[in-house]
């Protein structure tokens, strides 16, 4: 069942998602909630923001990522609901069942999404299609919830074809009309392309994927890093990633690489800021609570740092963990390399509640103690 293009052994790639996951569950628990308009995040009351939108409340233009307070003034009948996280992740664990019964090369990105590598698979179809019709149909039969499905021969055009046709779709790209359907997409969908970025690359004028083909490996390398050349590679439909069978996170973290190196400063504290929000949003999705805290910084000279601390307790306050990133940071710049620009800054949060820690684990210290000692630094 090997399938070759062009004389290339082509691989057959699922990216699943689930339809408007988080509340989709809620109203399969209860069905009264069906058709109406459901927002998952909190009350509107707080500055909890929507995590997931029933697709009523999207006819309102309630989107994930919105303030709960806005979402209720677009809707003022919406109904708020908060997260129940050990239920999606049970759900979670229910959808990747069926996965296995057609590959074990699954490579999950969150709770609700998955790529599976079907080149073989476990139920001998040559068709990749076909199994993300069996799969889709075992979820709608034995949870009552919906996905959507993208097939294509990597990682990078299989994700973006789940997009296409939400919810409950299927697309499929083939290496025939790969070229045709990527010199249309909008770049900003190309994931990797943030705000910032998609901002930049609208100053140079591309905004669909034919301006973006249009650019020369180098014109994207000078302006836009390393991000640059993987744009350069996935516009042409080459992505060679793996997919990687799910290994335990040891880590979750976030990083950026500044457009211009920074100095200690305002813009380096929004920065900041911006990178901590990112790793409560990272965390809370990847459901981790850990208790050490690495701050990562290189600078202009590509020399690298990690600064990191473990915290007596799990139950780490984002205030803690901002407090500890802020002070690390100053005493990073101010006093043990000034003047020294910085190019990349990263936070991560490691040593998690449900991974077994060593003895010497035992030796820790609190917030305060930290702040005082320089000893608790590793290279
Ligand atoms: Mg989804």
């Amino acid at each position: 069942m090997t399938t070759y293009y062009r004389g290339e052994r082509v691989r057959k790639i699922i990216h699943l998602d689930m339809d408007a996951f988080y509340a989709s569950v809620e109203i399969k628990d209860n069905p009264r909630l069906a058709g109406l308009p459901v927002a998952v995040g909190g009350s509107p009351q707080s500055r909890a923001v929507v995590s997931a939108a029933s697709y009523k409340a999207r006819e309102y233009g309630i989107r994930s990522a919105m303030p709960c307070s806005q979402a209720q003034r677009l809707c003022p009948d919406a109904i708020f609901l908060p997260p129940r996280f050990e239920r999606y992740k049970e759900i979670s664990g229910q959808i990747h069942q069926i996965f296995r019964n057609y590959t074990h090369l699954i490579e999950p990105l969150s709770l609700d999404e998955a790529w599976l590598d079907v080149t073989t698979n476990l139920v001998n179809s040559p068709s990749a299609t076909w199994v993300a019709m069996q799969i889709k149909q075992d979820i709608k039969d034995q949870l009552g919830l919906t996905a959507s499905a993208g097939v294509s021969y990597n990682k990078f055009l299989a994700k973006i074809a789940s997009d296409e046709k939400k919810p409950d779709g299927l697309f499929v790209i083939t290496p025939e009309n790969a070229a045709s359907f990527l010199e249309t997409i909008l770049v900003r969908k190309i994931p990797g392309v943030g705000k910032i970025t998609n901002k930049k690359l609208q100053l140079y004028g591309i905004e669909k994927g034919y301006q973006l083909l249009e650019k020369s490996e180098s014109f994207l390398i000078q302006r836009f890093g390393k991000l640059g050349g993987h744009l350069y590679q996935i516009i042409r439909g080459i992505d060679e990633r793996p997919v990687q069978a799910s290994r335990e996170r040891k880590s979750v973290g976030i990083e950026t690489t500044f457009a211009v190196d920074q100095l200690y400063g305002e813009k380096l504290m929004q920065e900041l800021i911006r990178l901590l929000e990112g790793l409560s949003k990272r965390l809370k999705r990847a459901e981790k609570r850990g208790k050490t805290f690495h701050l990562k910084v290189k600078f202009e000279d590509f020399k690298q740092i990690t600064r990191s601390i473990t915290l007596n307790t799990f139950d780490i306050t984002e205030e803690a963990i901002s407090r500890l990133a802020h002070q690390k940071l100053s005493e990073i710049c101010l006093v043990e390399f000034p003047q020294k620009k910085i190019r990349l800054l990263g936070v991560s949060l490691s040593n998690f509640i449900d991974q077994k820690t060593p003895d010497s684990d035992n030796v820790q210290l609190d917030i305060f103690q930290f702040l005082k000692s320089n000893s608790a630094d590793v290279g």
